[in-house]
Parts: C-alpha cells; structure tokens; sequence
C-alpha cells in the first residue's frame, strides 16, 4: 500500500502474529515503509501499539511492536504514521533524487551508485570520473534551489511492473521509497561537503521541510 499513497491513516486487518519478546505483527496490507539501506523506517502504532521497526522479511513486511496487548489474528484495526517523521523521510529521500538529477546537468556521465537518505547522515555516493570542484557545488545547489522554486509534481507510476518516480520533466527513476506531492513542500537543500575516493564522489546533504 506504500508504494502509490502517501497516506498516514489505515484500517488493517491482523493475518499474523509472532508473540516474542519484541512482538511482530502481519498485516492484510499496510501504510508502514519497512527499512532499506536508503531509507529509515515508518514509525507510528498498529492500534494501540507502538511501531519499533518495519522490516521486509521473507516476502512480507513485519511489524516489530511494543506489546501484543489488545492484538490478536483476525481483529480490524487503525494503523497510524508518526506524521512528522514519514515527512522528514520523504524530504530526504526526495532530495537525494534531485541531487542526482542536479548532478547530471552538471557532470552528465555521473552516475549514482547509491543514496543514504537518513536525516542525521544523508549522502549521495556517485561515480563521477569528472572532479567537480567548489563552483560546481554552488551550481549544484543553486540548481536544487531551483527544482524547489519550480514545484515540480511528483509522479508516481509503474512501467512493464516496476514502480518508478518521476520529478516533473526529470528522468523517471526505479524506487519504491516514500516522497513528497511537490518539491515546493522542501524549504532548501543544501549539499554541505563533498569527498571523493578515487572516481567515487561522496556528496553529503541536509534537507529542510517547509512548516
Ligand atoms: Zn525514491
């Protein structure tokens, strides 16, 4: 349900439950975005339970909660996002494609190798053969300035059963990450260093939401 809504309130019926120590619940569908090595977890309650992780395990996703209490296989129940935080998540993860796409225009046999779009350590990791300097950062970031002032809508579609995210007229990209409606929702993106390994170019970033 994740992958084409961004919404943060679902009824959901219980299909599984694992009673242990830290309790994980199956759901007939959810709102929750599991983990990835880009992209932190959902946070939020099934019911009255707290969300302590989301993880894709085995072909379904598990619901690692608090207590088990008031929980059992077959009851409906409320699913709720911790709204701020899915927010931030998307900002982030949002911004490190605009990164990409901001990239290209500047050195445009770069290509992404991977992102890392956790809040408090977010960077785009590319291969870039071309050593950008300084000035081209400024660019990079007056070209994200620019994404944001254009408001481009974000679309999001499948092409031959991959999910794919589109930024406005950028190029489509293959993701099933969580974004934002419109780039006009980020206050700024800002790439604040950048290192390279070699070819390996490491840019590091913040993003802010508007309020
Ligand atoms: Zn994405």
């Amino acid at each position: 349900m994740f992958l084409f809504d961004n919404a943060i309130s679902m009824p959901a019926r219980i299909v599984g439950m694992i009673e242990a120590d830290v309790p994980i619940v199956h759901l007939d569908r959810t709102i929750f975005h599991p983990t990835t090595g880009s992209q932190r977890a959902d946070r939020g309650c099934i019911g009255s339970a707290q969300v302590l992780a989301v993880a894709f395990d085995g072909g379904e996703i598990s619901h690692y909660v608090n207590s088990s209490n008031g929980l059992e296989v077959g009851a409906e129940i409320t699913l709720q996002l911790d709204q701020d935080w899915r927010h931030l998540q998307s900002a982030y993860h949002s911004a490190g494609h605009l990164i990409a796409s901001a990239m290209r225009q500047i050195d445009q046999r770069c290509t992404v190798l991977f992102g890392q779009h956790y809040p408090d350590q977010a960077a785009l990791t590319l291969h870039s053969a071309n050593q950008i300097k300084e000035g081209h950062i400024k660019e990079l970031n007056d070209l994200l300035q620019h994404f944001i002032e254009q408001n481009l809508i974000v679309d999001i579609g499948l092409e031959s059963g991959t999910r794919y995210v589109r930024f406005g007229g950028l190029e489509a990209i293959p993701c099933n990450g969580t974004h934002v409606d419109t780039t006009g929702e980020l206050e700024k993106i800002d790439v604040i260093r950048h290192e390279y390994d070699g070819e390996r170019l490491r840019l590091y970033y913040v993003t802010y939401n508007r309020t």
